[in-house]
């Protein structure tokens, strides 16, 4: 059978990016799009930012009106090809010509409008998919939509949890202002007397997918579940974890265009792009100096406040430490005024940058990752291939992708802690710190991060599987 996949998301690479959402968006389709009778196509909102970088490469399709509430709103719609993908973008000036991608107040009208769009662009398109596959909250309302107007017939629907944290929340007067639909439907989108767009995902889709069987397994608790926990114990049966995979050839040190010195396996190499950053951060220029890294949005989930409890302790070792980050104020704050305290031993850099951050996995020896929670988590990976270890706390994607490091057996891709407690944190840092200082077993970590794969290879495999059961079965669990 012919596997026509709709992705619906908010953010993609190459076009538009805040975190790892935009990587799988980005990677998965061109990896699934290799496999025989499958093809898969993604809509996004036409952002300011992607009309700047690719209006050379748009091409208008057709432009049609999309009702939001009592106003009508003009869509137009835009594709381009790219590696072998074709992708869609929803235009409209008043929503999306903005800078940046969310945090506006009227976000929940924005993607009500943006999921509109996308149901009622699927009669004009010159694709028919029969799975429509919707990322996050800000793609849950397509996934509701499609259920209740059945725009083309036999539409299945997935829905992906990348972080149940960010639900899309809006007053349930929006209800009547912006959907135009029949009260029946409220049930199937409220929660506790609230719009929320997750819920509507999570109830209206067919099947639904986490981004690591860990993380499938904790949001169905209280103390994952971010208030939806009931929700997905209900549909446990129809919910599954699939590991995310990483973008093998473009986070490939050998060839990456953003650091200074490409390698594969060649700790001389690593070193020398250490000293190249070193240079560039003002940091003392010194190769062997452990190098501890973080690229992170600045967010509580991160584990930030962990840092926070115990960085001037450990900035008493013989390390350096870079954070790469964007975010919260008071952590934006705080780590500007400790790197400030700290001056030849810590770098704040407060901004998005891609090449900084590429030349950061190649120049670390740790990347930190001490997550509250962590859905899958792409940097851990990204940093394996980079060469750099990681030092993750055991949640989620985290637990599922890295195994310390045991001294007596030798195995182990990484360091980890279990409970989120700063002291847990502190142990570990420092403990890595001494088996760096010990070249067997530094060479044995280093073989086997060599060893460690993530690539989509497994994981489309499991989409593939997932695709054809779910177009097999001829009854809707919802309606
Ligand atoms: P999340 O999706 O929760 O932000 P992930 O680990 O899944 O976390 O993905 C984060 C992605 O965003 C990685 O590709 C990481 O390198 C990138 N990233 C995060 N912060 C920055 C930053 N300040 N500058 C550049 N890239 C960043």
């Amino acid at each position: 059978m012919q596997n026509n996949i709709l992705f619906v998301a908010s953010e993609c690479t190459p076009f538009v990016k805040t975190g790892g959402l935009a990587d799988v968006v980005g990677s998965l389709p061109q990896v699934l799009n290799q496999h025989e009778n499958t093809e898969v196509r993604v809509v996004l909102p036409l952002y300011e930012e992607i009309i700047e970088k690719w209006h050379e490469e748009l091409e208008q399709v057709t432009s049609f009106v999309v009702p939001v509430g009592w106003r009508n709103q003009e869509a137009i719609l835009y594709q381009l090809s790219y590696h072998g993908v074709v992708y869609y973008f929803i235009g409209n000036d008043y929503y999306f010509s903005r800078k940046g991608t969310y945090g506006y107040y009227d976000d929940g009208e924005r993607f009500v409008f943006f999921s509109r769009a996308v149901i009622d662009a699927l009669s004009l398109l010159d694709f028919k998919p029969n799975i429509l596959h919707a990322h996050d909250w800000q793609a849950g309302l397509s996934v509701a939509l499609a259920n209740i107007l059945q725009p083309i017939e036999a539409l299945k629907t997935i829905f992906t949890i990348h972080n149940i944290k960010y639900q899309g929340i809006m007053p349930l007067d929006a209800f009547h202002e912006l959907l135009n639909l029949p009260n029946d439907h409220i049930g199937g989108m409220e929660w506790n007397g609230l719009i929320n767009c997750m819920k509507a995902g999570l109830y209206h889709a067919d099947k639904i997918t986490t981004v690591s069987p860990s993380y499938a397994d904790e949001i169905k608790t209280t103390y994952f579940g971010e208030g939806l926990y009931p929700i997905l114990n209900e549909r446990h049966e129809d919910l599954v974890g699939i590991i995310n995979g990483i973008d093998t050839d473009e986070y490939n040190p050998k060839t990456d265009q953003h650091i200074a010195f490409n390698y594969s396996h060649s700790r001389k190499k690593k070193k020398e792009n250490k000293e190249d950053l070193q240079e560039k951060l003002g940091l003392p220029i010194d190769g062997e100096k452990p190098l501890y890294v973080m690229i992170t949005r600045l967010v509580e989930q991160k584990g930030l406040h962990l840092v926070q409890a115990i960085i001037d302790e450990f900035l008493q070792e013989d390390v350096q430490f870079v954070l790469l980050g964007t975010g919260d104020y008071e952590f934006e704050d705080y780590f500007y005024h400790a790197a400030e305290r700290n001056k030849d031993k810590l770098v704040a850099y407060l901004g998005f940058d891609e090449a900084i951050a590429r030349q950061l996995y190649a120049a670390s020896d740790f990347f930190v990752m001490p997550s509250l929670f962590e859905p899958c988590g792409l940097s851990q990976l990204i940093a394996l291939q980079y060469k750099a270890v990681p030092i993750v706390r055991e949640t989620g994607g985290l637990k599922d992708t890295i195994t310390p490091y045991d001294e007596k057996t030798g195995t182990g891709n990484g360091f980890s802690f279990t409970n989120y407690n700063a002291h847990e944190l502190l142990h570990v840092l420092r403990y890595a710190l001494n088996i760096y200082h010990e070249p067997d077993h530094w060479a044995t970590l280093q073989k086997n991060i060599i060893k460690s794969h993530f690539s989509w290879e497994d994981s489309s495999l499991e989409y593939i599987d997932f695709y054809q059961n779910i177009l097999s079965t001829e009854e809707k669990t919802q309606d």
